[in-house]
């Protein structure tokens, strides 16, 4: 919940227009689209420069994402270094299907890793557009949201000292447990979905098996082989939820992707030392409304979607522009308009990609759910993907978010 501000020693505490809290996709983002337009803010981060630099997570980021980067002048080495993929490849019944979606669409999925963006966006934002970042900061707490003066306080790493920061607005973008969901008060609704699985998410100093992704449907469970750069590959396997994975050594986590991504027609993988592996409990939230005041939400912190159909920094982003631009119209022009349809405005995006993220869900774990009749409707929900030029076209559009309208 937040609290009043505590009273500072210091006669005045210093002041930005926007706290942003959290240095990931989302905060950066923000960050940067405030000081294009020469609006101060303030970025707190409770991890070092060197820990989010190499933090690994997300890989795919959508063709909108990428231009929409662009246009705020954020995509010069994602351009430059990214892959861009036009293609899946599903594998089940032993053969490899290949979805060709640029042919579909023309829009690209481009892979260019996590940490690579948050590097960038960094870079960009503390090195040259000279905004201010504070990493390190322990106990960040949210004050006076309700009011036109709200706050926050975070405890110094170098004198351990409490210190305040008054604002206009906070930016909570510090993910999934965050100050800014402890934050949150009672009327704020959140909803959630389990899976029910877990997924043991792996990293693997080792080339990509092919030059797409590949999503295996198989008895044993889902697999999933993502290229991340041209030395590693992120897989993933799924675990009964809360799997402890030091029961998966190295040996039985290749020899079961060998098994789940088999298909007659295909190389075997090039196996590499595995250099992250944890177990994830598939689930999902939404935070709805996404603004409390002064709050306002955004990326994991309002909403998370497991990586099932690697939509969440994508969503990050989206929330990122949206209240970038809002702020810079607010500050900048007095205009409301962009902060006062914020919510509404990702939520539409947020409960799409929600939905998209179920659907899909169903189809990777249907032929391994051990009922034979929903193994059988999986199986028809994925030859109507190939078979239906309609169900082509909307699994196309969903998988790379490319709707007109949402
Ligand atoms: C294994 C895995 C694979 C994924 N693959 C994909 C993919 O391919 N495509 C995709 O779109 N998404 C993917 N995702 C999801 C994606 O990584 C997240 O949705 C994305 O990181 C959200 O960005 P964010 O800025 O909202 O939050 P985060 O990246 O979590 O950033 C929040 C920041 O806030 C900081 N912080 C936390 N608490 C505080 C605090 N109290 N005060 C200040 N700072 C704080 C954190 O250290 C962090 O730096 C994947 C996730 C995982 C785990």
């Amino acid at each position: 919940m937040t609290s009043p501000s505590p009273h500072s020693n210091s006669p005045s505490p210093p002041r930005f227009p926007v706290v942003v809290v959290g240095a990931g996709p989302a905060g950066l983002t923000v960050g940067n689209i405030l000081r294009a337009a020469g609006v101060d803010c303030l970025v707190l981060e409770t991890e070092s420069r060197e820990f989010i630099e190499r933090r690994p997570r997300a890989g795919v980021i959508e063709e909108w994402a990428v231009r929409g980067l662009e246009r705020r002048g954020l995509a010069g080495n994602l351009l430059e270094r990214a892959e861009r993929h036009s293609e899946c490849e599903f594998r089940f019944d032993g053969h490899g299907y290949r979805f060709a979606y640029t042919e579909l669409t023309g829009r690209h999925h481009w892979v260019y890793p996590q940490p690579l963006l948050v590097t960038d966006l960094v870079r960009e934002y503390a090195d040259v557009r000279g905004g201010e970042i504070r990493f390190g900061v322990r106990d960040v707490r949210l004050h006076d949201l309700d009011s036109d003066r709200p706050a926050v306080s975070y405890t110094d790493p170098d004198s351990g000292e409490r210190r305040l920061v008054h604002c206009d607005f906070v930016a909570g973008c510090d993910g999934a447990r965050g100050a800014s969901r402890a934050a949150l008060p009672d009327r704020a609704r959140i909803s959630r979905h389990d899976y029910g699985i877990g997924w043991l998410a792996l990293l693997a100093e080792a080339p990509p098996s092919a030059d797409r992704v590949l999503f295996g449907m198989h008895p044993r469970g889902f697999a999933g082989h993502m290229p991340r750069s041209a030395e590693m590959t992120r897989y993933y396997l799924q675990c009964p939820p809360g799997d402890d994975p030091d029961d998966w050594s190295d040996d039985r986590v290749w020899d079961e992707l060998q098994q789940r991504l088999r298909a007659a027609d295909r190389p075997p993988l090039t196996r590499g030392r595995l250099l992250e592996k944890r177990v994830l409990d598939m689930h999902n939230y939404v935070v709805e409304p996404m603004v409390f005041g002064r709050l306002f939400l955004a990326g994991d912190a309002a909403h998370l979607v497991a990586p099932i159909a690697a939509k969440g920094m994508n969503l990050a982003l989206n929330d990122a522009f949206l209240l970038g631009d809002g702020l810079v119209a607010y500050l900048t022009k007095g205009d409301p308009t962009g902060l006062d349809g914020y919510s509404a405005a990702c939520l539409r995006r947020v409960w799409d990609y929600q939905e998209f993220s179920e659907w899909l869900s169903g189809i990777y774990h249907g032929t391994s759910s051990g009922d034979p009749h929903r193994a059988g409707t999986t199986l028809a929900r994925l030859r109507r993907v190939f078979t239906s030029p309609v169900a082509s076209a909307a699994f196309a559009e969903q998988y790379l978010g490319t709707a007109t309208a949402y």
